[in-house]
């Protein structure tokens, strides 16, 4: 736990966690701030936090009760400028934070309370992943999802470096027949669930 003041990583102050009653305690473990900042650097703009600690008097205050991950320096509401709690939050599940729950569009609650918590605060549903479902990648698709599919096949010699875009166009079709022809695959050029666990992704 960190109880000093000042910067506690490359982009965080330990005030910012501060209990917001008036009390100034600062209670927050540093496993949860060093996750904070692997969000940080993900995203690459800044992260507000609108709660940290909360002393037994301010958990009360927002009329939460002594089960809360706050209460024990294990959690933090966050924005990251410029991106949804939606977008957030399939980066901070890869991250490992055991407790994650949208507050609004924009705010996220994490947490490192020891049991895995995905949900909605607004509507109390909860999630058993917020990763998208992996999706069939075909010629017209683009995203990371493509990317990928590019990179594991210029790993394997079938693909150009210097050509990864994310971008499933002519290119990336005619080569993903090639690497399907090599290895006794349906050639089609779609890559679907047995083209991705030959190439590994
Ligand atoms: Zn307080
Ligand atoms: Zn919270």
């Amino acid at each position: 736990m960190i109880e000093k003041s000042g910067a506690i990583t490359e982009n965080f102050l330990a005030e910012e966690f501060r209990c917001k009653c008036g009390c100034g305690v600062i209670l927050i473990s540093e496993e949860l701030v060093q996750k904070l900042q692997q969000l940080r650097d993900h995203f690459g703009t800044s992260i507000t936090v609108s709660s940290g600690y909360r002393c037994p008097i301010q958990t009360k205050n927002v009329g939460s009760d002594s089960s809360s991950p706050h209460l024990l320096g294990v959690a933090a509401d966050i924005r990251v400028t410029g991106h949804t709690s939606k977008e957030v939050a399939v980066v901070a599940e890869k991250i490992g934070f055991d407790g994650i729950a949208y507050i609004n569009d924009n705010y996220l609650h994490l947490d490192l309370k020891g049991r895995r918590w995905y949900a909605d605060e607004r509507t109390g549903k909860t999630f058993k992943s917020f990763q998208p479902a992996a999706r069939t990648l075909k010629q017209g698709m683009t995203g990371d999802d493509v990317r990928a599919l590019q990179q594991a096949l210029a790993d394997k010699g079938y693909f150009y470096a210097d050509k990864v875009d994310g971008k499933f166009g002519n290119i990336t079709f005619g080569l993903l027949r090639a690497f399907q022809m090599d290895n006794n695959l349906t050639v089609d050029g779609i890559c679907g669930p047995a083209t991705k666990k030959t190439l590994g992704i």
